[in-house]
């Protein structure tokens, strides 16, 4: 089953490779890097390495072109046909980048009795800078009310009915997120933009799916004003990310500047990151990630004994689903009867190297925990299969 078109990809990972009794199974939290991303920082650090934006020799320049060059590869790797138009910032992650959207823009934008629409169920990542917006106005004297974005998690999706009701006259921005960190749901973002309008700006965040599925804005159904990710979880090094955003709407988001020394390195491993992927192909990395992680909920879901968060039995079997419903990359779970820091220790001892906790979610029961698979391209059915067998073993 495993075609050839994934084991060339396969080869590609070093770390991958090198380690034929370790299964890396926590995609999600960060990506493995393939040899060409490795590649190009070398390369960079070992022929031009300067800081970027000052230039007078070609160190300087060479450093300056390749920044100005990985901006503009974001906007085409997200299908956006207005480049001239847009800006594209560059962060450590997704964290800082929905800082600096809730701090630079959001906060000037915002007025007395406004609101905001925030998924609570989300990462924390995509609650805490709404919440200090919203504190940082209180504290000038304005109140904004921010609103729970209701989730279902046996849909994998944003309930768009109870979405009708906390959409109002005074919504005055959204924030989303792709797809869902603990539940693997592809959210169905042409609803919620239906729901709240053309005139609310919808801030993505898109950290479990730039890399994962192709994320476009320029397609109608992505009416998307920020999209921001993480480029260590796009195969990129870590301490990278972006923000673009498509300023038709609200205030810009900052000036394009340099304001201090960027993550040069950084930025020069995202260029090659987004070419790795686009050469690998999106949809081609979808197709492969969906249909493992559809093997592994249906399989678990036969073996008993395991309670996969959010996801009802059959559902993820059931091939039929719409998009939205359809699970990207990532089975949380738990054992009915072993502690989930406890079967974080037990896969470990088989070589597989899970995320075994409470998963960064606000609101949840951080005692009773889970673990969480995440997959991406370099990922087998072999390796899914060795992991349900361990897991079947424990019944
Ligand atoms: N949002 C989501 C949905 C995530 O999964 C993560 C990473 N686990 C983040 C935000 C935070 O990303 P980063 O650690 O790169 O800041």
């Amino acid at each position: 089953e495993v075609d050839s078109w994934q084991r060339e990809l396969r080869a590609q990972f070093p770390i991958v490779t090198a380690h034929p009794d370790l299964t890396y199974l926590d995609s999600a939290a960060t990506s493995q890097k393939p040899r060409a991303v490795l590649d190009a920082v070398q390369t960079y650090l070992t022929t031009s390495n300067a800081n970027a934006g000052r230039g007078t020799y070609p160190w300087a320049n060479r450093t300056t072109e390749l920044v100005e060059r990985a901006r503009e590869r974001v906007k085409e790797f997200l299908g956006d046909r207005q480049p001239g138009r847009s800006t594209v910032h560059f962060t450590s992650g997704t964290t800082e980048g929905l800082r600096t959207v809730a701090r630079d823009w959001l906060v000037p934008l915002l007025a007395d009795g406004d609101e905001i629409l925030v998924p609570f169920a989300d990462h924390r990542a995509n609650l805490e800078p709404w919440l200090e917006a919203r504190r940082l106005l209180a504290e000038r004297g304005v109140d904004v009310r921010v609103r729970d974005l209701p989730y279902q998690a046996s849909s994998g999706d944003y309930d768009h009915r109870a979405l009708d009701e906390v959409v109002g006259p005074r919504t005055r921005f959204v924030a989303a997120t792709h797809v869902h960190h603990v539940y693997g749901g592809d959210m169905n973002v042409h609803r919620l933009r239906a729901a709240v309008g053309p005139g609310v700006p919808i801030c993505l965040d898109a950290a479990q799916s730039v890399g994962h599925l192709p994320v476009d804005v320029g397609d109608p159904a992505l009416d998307v004003d920020f999209v921001v990710f993480s480029g260590h979880k796009a195969m990129a090094l870590p301490g990278t990310g972006a923000v673009w955003a498509r300023n038709t709407r609200g205030p810009v988001l900052r000036p394009e500047g340099w304001q201090g020394t960027p993550n040069t390195a950084g930025i020069v491993s995202l260029l090659a990151a987004l070419d790795w992927l686009d050469a690998a192909g999106p949809e081609r990395i979808a197709r492969h990630v969906t249909r493992l992680t559809t093997r592994l909920t249906d399989r678990l879901h036969r073996l008993g004994g395991y309670e996969i968060l959010g996801c009802p039995v059959g559902l993820a079997a059931d091939s039929a689903l719409p998009a939205a419903q359809r699970r990207h990359g990532i089975v949380t779970f738990r054992h009915r009867d072993i502690p989930s820091d406890d079967l974080g220790f037990i896969l470990y001892s088989h070589g597989f190297m899970v995320r075994a906790d409470s998963l960064c979610q606000a609101g949840v029961d951080e005692k009773s925990g889970s673990v969480r698979v995440s997959l991406h391209v370099y990922s087998t059915d072999e390796e899914i299969d060795r992991l349900l067998s361990v897991l079947g073993s424990l019944e």
